[in-house]
């Protein structure tokens, strides 16, 4: 589970932070007085479009305050462009410690990441996670109406746009349903939405935002059978055509994956497809029989 100190790169990653609620705007302020990364000097740019390609060079990383633990160790990994990563393990494998340091929140103490091969640490932080989307467990939302929430996501966007990222997020039939439509107060003082509604606004504006790669951290906490339907088909149209690494917990997600990675106590231990790992990995089909919940349907494709 991501950490709550990242709440504000999580907004910024989620949307455009400067137009924040003033809570998350103190958050950001805090997060960029955190010592543990160092801006660089002279930051290169991105071009405008990335391919996304993910690179993890020999990754060793220990949390400040438990220097002598290593949360990730030994990691060596490349992700291709578009690529569908599934990270799976047990509980402090290391899974939301490896987004984290993609995310920039913190460095690794040897080895390097990389964004279509530059290094993490020569890019702008902020420049970095206008590059990533994140669709956490639990969406933030903020005060503002439906509509503000997903256009949040890109604050240029028109109501068409923000009706369209809300139909492909299968969101369009339950704000239309709200009170007052997308005009609808959502967030703290406003309307309460369940789970799965809020996951499917921060679906809609995560495709708003149309980053090249996202981070997601599936759910645990199981949602009904119609709204995990729901959740999981915005959820692969969200992924389609980006590179995606998911913290898995659903067995529609890692049959559906390109590639599995198995995560066991800050080590990458095993990768490969679903079946492959049935097969060869004795950790793997513990998870399996486990931790999956199989709520979803499976999919017929790949
Ligand atoms: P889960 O599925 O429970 O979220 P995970 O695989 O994502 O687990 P991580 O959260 O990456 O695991 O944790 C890896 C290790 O780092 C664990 O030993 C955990 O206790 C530790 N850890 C995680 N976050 C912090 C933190 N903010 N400070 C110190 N240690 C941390």
């Amino acid at each position: 589970v991501l950490a709550a100190g990242g709440v504000a790169a999580l907004a910024e990653v989620a949307g455009d932070v400067q137009r924040a609620a003033g809570a998350a705007e103190r958050l950001l302020e805090l997060l960029d007085a955190r010592p543990t990364i160092t801006a660089p000097s002279a930051p290169q740019t991105l071009p405008g479009r990335i391919e996304g390609a993910i690179g993890i060079h020999g990754v060793r990383f220990a949390y400040p305050n438990r220097p002598d633990t290593p949360a990730l160790d030994g990691i060596d990994l490349q992700i291709r462009p578009g690529e569908r990563v599934a990270l799976v393990g047990p509980s402090g494998a290391g899974k939301s410690t490896l987004l984290h340091l993609l995310l920039r929140f913190y460095d690794p103490q040897s080895g390097y990441l990389t964004l279509d091969g530059i290094d993490l640490r020569g890019l702008d932080p902020h420049t970095l996670r206008t590059q990533l989307g994140l669709v956490s467990q639990e969406p933030v939302l903020f005060s503002g109406s439906a509509a503000d929430n997903i256009r949040y996501g890109n604050p240029e966007a028109s109501l068409q746009q923000v009706r369209e990222a809300a139909r492909d997020a299968n969101a369009l039939s339950f704000i239309e349903a709200l009170p007052h439509g997308f005009e609808t107060p959502l967030g703290p003082g406003g309307l309460q939405l369940s789970g799965g509604q809020r996951q499917r606004l921060a679906i809609a504006r995560a495709l708003l935002r149309d980053p090249r790669v996202l981070l997601l951290d599936e759910a645990t906490s199981a949602l009904d059978a119609e709204s995990e339907r729901v959740v999981q088909e915005a959820l692969d149209r969200l992924m389609q055509g980006r590179t995606s690494l998911v913290i898995a917990h659903r067995l529609a997600t890692v049959v559906a994956a390109d590639r599995l990675l198995v995560f066991d106590q800050g080590r990458l231990i095993a990768s490969g497809s679903h079946a492959s790992l049935l097969e060869s990995s004795a950790l793997y089909r513990q998870l399996a029989s486990l931790q999956f919940s199989a709520t979803a349907p499976i999919r017929e494709t790949k």
